[in-house]
């Protein structure tokens, strides 16, 4: 029987799937695909489906739910490293890690995401996601190796040095290639870090960001202020920083703020911007100096129900959700790059919620890495109404924000939206025509599909 499946976050990517599968091991996940391959049918695959770009549906595909795969199978506490599912979430990789270590040598994730916690592991590798590191390449370079379910139904090991190719491109590879089963991630120590609260103007970003970086912090981000009425829209911010220290006060376990005052805080950010970033700064200011571990201070407070919140609290606007958009600059390229998304952003006006910039170091090992350089990262999360009429101006502005930032020599992240056109991803992902090829190598007959596949494959292959 059909089902409708969408992704949790923006919730505009409804694809009407044959059947949804649960395997609970590599075995049911091996048997799935052959039992796919005799019917002829495509697979599409899921984690936690926060994806945005429809690149865990495909219509008419077997879908494979792979959140059952969330055990942990290995610990070795002398080298840091953690085997475990694929479908584990980041709450449960963190729990894991926790037994890894011991109390005199803790381990811990190095990054995660932030902004939810309910994202898979193999939803994080096949996007090479990142955490706010400030100087961190994407998460290829915590994974030490993976086991992958082939489109054959064969199941293999993959790692820098066994099959290195598949494992440059499963790993930001957006479940093209294969299921993943289980990796193995390399822990870092769990560390005290303390957090250092500045109120800055984005002219001495980076600066502030490389002082930082010298001066030992390992963490860090910049929230900036959103109300394009005011002359401090994107420049000036929240600079929070996190360095590691050696005190046995017992770290902060709290979140930082509770979900009711979340919700305020957002229902601000609609409705008076100015003050929702004056409330946000305080209470920023106000934690300057507390300490955290390593891996908890990376987990963040989602509000699943954010759409019904935007549905009760402004029942004027329509169905709404937040689309994120990431855009990557060259740090010297930085203030140019705001400069645009001021005029951007105000010459359409669409309404960024909130944003934040982050620092990403260039990945060499994926077979199609975004992160082509050491790159500042500058996230919006943009609201957009669910009618024809509400996304147009939401996409023009992605596709402008694109531009300025490709000018600079920068690029975009692939998982949010397909709202790219084809120039804008050949010129930003220079490698999309080979990985491509590569897939349809790997994959002659197919089998594993996406709407973001099928957008792509289509758009690539048009004639100039
Ligand atoms: C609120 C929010 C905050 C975010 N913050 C960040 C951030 O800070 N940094 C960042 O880098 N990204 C961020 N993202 C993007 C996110 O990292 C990716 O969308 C990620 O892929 C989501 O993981 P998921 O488990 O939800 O995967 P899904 O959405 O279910 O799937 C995503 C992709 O992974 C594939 N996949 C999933 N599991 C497997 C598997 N076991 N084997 C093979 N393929 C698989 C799917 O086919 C699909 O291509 C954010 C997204 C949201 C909505």
């Amino acid at each position: 029987m059909s089902v409708t499946l969408n992704d949790v976050h923006s919730r505009l990517n409804a694809t009407k799937v044959q059947r949804v599968v649960r395997p609970a091991c590599a075995e049911e996940v091996a048997a799935a695909i052959q039992d796919a391959a005799r019917t002829n049918s495509a697979i599409s695959i899921s984690g936690g489906r926060h994806a945005m770009g429809g690149q865990q549906f495909g219509a008419g595909t077997v879908h494979l739910d792979l959140t059952a795969l969330d055990q942990s199978q290995e610990l070795d506490p002398d080298l840091g490293l953690l085997r475990i599912g694929a479908g584990a979430a980041w709450p449960a990789i963190i729990r894991a890690s926790h037994e890894t270590g011991t109390l005199e040598r803790p381990w811990g994730i190095r990054q995660k995401q932030t902004g939810a916690d309910d994202l898979t592991l193999g939803g994080a590798i096949s996007a090479n996601a990142h955490g706010r590191g400030l100087t961190r390449p994407p998460l290829i370079s915590d994974i030490e190796c993976l086991t992958l379910v082939t489109p054959s139904g064969d199941l293999v090991r993959c790692s820098r040095e066994e099959r290195g190719e598949l494992f440059s491109l499963v790993c930001g590879g957006y479940g093209l290639f294969g299921v993943i089963v289980d990796a193995t991630i390399r822990l870092g120590p769990r560390l005290r870090l303390r957090r250092h609260v500045d109120i800055i103007d984005i002219d001495d970003a980076m600066h502030a960001v490389w002082r930082r970086i010298d001066q030992g912090f390992l963490y860090g981000d910049f929230q900036y202020a959103i109300d394009p009425k005011d002359d401090s829209f994107l420049r000036r911010g929240v600079f929070a920083c996190y360095e590691p220290v050696s005190t046995e006060e017992p770290p902060s376990t709290e979140a930082d703020l509770d979900e009711r005052q979340w919700l305020s805080l957002l229902h601000l950010a609609h409705t008076d911007k100015r003050e929702a970033f004056r409330r946000y700064s305080r209470h920023y200011l106000d934690t300057h100096g507390r300490t955290y571990w390593s891996d908890s201070m990376q987990l963040s407070t989602y509000i699943p129900s954010y759409a019904e919140f935007l549905a009760r609290a402004l029942p004027q606007e329509g169905p709404t959700s937040l689309m994120i958009t990431e855009l990557y600059v060259p740090p010297e390229g930085l203030m140019a790059f705001i400069a645009s998304a001021r005029a951007v952003l105000r010459a359409t006006g669409v309404d960024d919620i909130y944003g934040t910039i982050r620092a990403i170091r260039q990945d060499h090992e994926s077979f199609l890495p975004w992160a082509r350089g050491d790159w500042a990262c500058v996230i919006f999360n943009l609201l957009v109404r669910h009618t024809p009429a509400g996304i147009a101006p939401v996409k023009a502005a992605a596709r402008a924000l694109i531009d300025a930032a490709a000018d600079l020599g920068g690029s975009f992240y692939l998982t949010y939206h397909r709202w790219a056109t084809r120039s804008q991803l050949l010129r930003c992902h220079p490698r999309l025509p080979e990985f491509l090829a590569a897939k349809r190598a790997l994959d002659p007959a197919c089998r594993f599909q996406s709407e973001w596949w099928r957008h792509v494959d289509r758009l690539i292959a048009e004639p100039l």
